[in-house]
């Protein structure tokens, strides 16, 4: 079996890699991405021309550096990888995009963190394919322009809006992903688990992706937590009992949602009387960065319809006091 090729042992990075798929083919759901790319891919491949920009973006886990990978080995280039913290001064970026060979694709993760200076670096190496350096200080200062082999940059960022007009507009493909439907998710924890050669029950797989938040990186990390505790227990195959076991142990609930989930809705509720409540105030409340909230757990809660954004803060929805098993304060305004 080809995923299965590497050596299984302990080491995360190890399975980490085997659990990524390397062809599209095998990248599950996605579909709309995944369609657009394919097309492009083989546009750029019949003009023999590297792929043009591509910009991911999405909440964290959901495939970004996987598909990046893809894409290059769909064209059939290098992958390079870096990311906008990691580059501190327009000279590390520099270096990095002068060592690229014809067609290679580089991927900066976390593109919006950028530093200003380096970004600008990128406007022209992206449209151009070239470098503008100054030699020298002072009035012996000047301007070269260096010549790069066309490249493909692919960025990746959880809001697009966090970019910059000019750094956006350079990306010739946009692509969102989106949260996975408990089917393709199912399909993502079966491959794993014959990555990590255990043998799952279907309703179990299923009970996983249910409360997996439609995030394939924390399906893969709750299948290994359930796979410890079935293992233990001696089971030939996981169960469902153990699965559902494992899971309440792990804090996590029957719709997937965890106890930072949980905290945050419930202070809405029993601090702010169910909102409005501004995004610092709640960050403050909770312990929780802003931009934590903002980026991993407000997207999954809005999409399930569990919180709302109002001009005046985000408030909780008669959703989520059902879910706790609450009555709804009426509000008179
Ligand atoms: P991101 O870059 O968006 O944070 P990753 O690409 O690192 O997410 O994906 C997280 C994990 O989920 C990886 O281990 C990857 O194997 C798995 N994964 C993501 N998307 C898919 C997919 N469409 N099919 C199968 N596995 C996936």
């Amino acid at each position: 079996r080809m995923i299965t090729g590497l050596p299984l042992d302990d080491d995360e990075e190890i399975i980490e890699l085997s659990l990524r798929p390397k062809a599209l083919s095998q990248y599950i759901g996605q579909h709309k991405a995944k369609e657009n790319l394919a097309i492009f891919i083989q546009a750029a491949k019949m003009r023999h021309e590297p792929l043009d920009h591509v910009l991911l973006y999405g909440p964290p886990g959901l495939g970004k550096t996987t598909l990046a990978q893809i894409i290059a080995n769909e064209m059939g280039v290098e992958f390079r990888t870096t990311s906008g913290p990691a580059i501190e001064k327009a000279g590390d970026l520099a270096a990095i995009l002068s060592s690229l060979e014809a067609g290679d694709v580089l991927f900066i993760d976390e593109i919006h963190r950028l530093p200003r200076a380096v970004e600008e670096i990128l406007y022209p190496a992206m449209e151009d394919f070239c470098l503008d350096i100054v030699i020298g200080t002072g009035s012996t200062a000047r301007s070269v322009r260096l010549d790069l082999p066309p490249f493909t940059l692919v960025g990746a960022t959880t809001r697009a809006g966090l970019l910059t007009a000019p750094l956006r507009d350079r990306f010739g493909v946009l692509s969102r992903l989106e949260y996975y439907d408990t089917e393709a998710l199912r399909e993502i924890i079966e491959r794993s688990a014959t990555v990590f050669d255990v043998s799952i029950n279907s309703e179990a797989a299923i009970e996983i992706a249910r409360r997996s938040r439609g995030t394939p990186r924390i399906a893969n990390r709750l299948l290994k937590r359930v796979r410890d505790i079935s293992q233990v227990r001696g089971e030939t195959e996981v169960s469902m009992a153990t699965t559902d076991r494992a899971l309440t142990m792990l804090q996590v609930d029957k719709i997937g949602l965890d106890h930072i989930d949980h905290k945050l809705l419930l202070s809405i509720m029993d601090q702010f009387n169910g909102g409005p409540v501004g995004l610092d105030t709640l960050s403050a409340t909770i312990g929780e960065e802003s931009q934590t909230i903002e980026d991993v757990y407000e997207p999954f809660l809005l999409q399930k319809g569990f919180i709302q954004r109002t001009p005046r803060g985000r408030i909780v929805t008669e959703q989520s006091y059902l879910h706790f098993n609450r009555s709804y304060p009426k509000k008179d305004q």
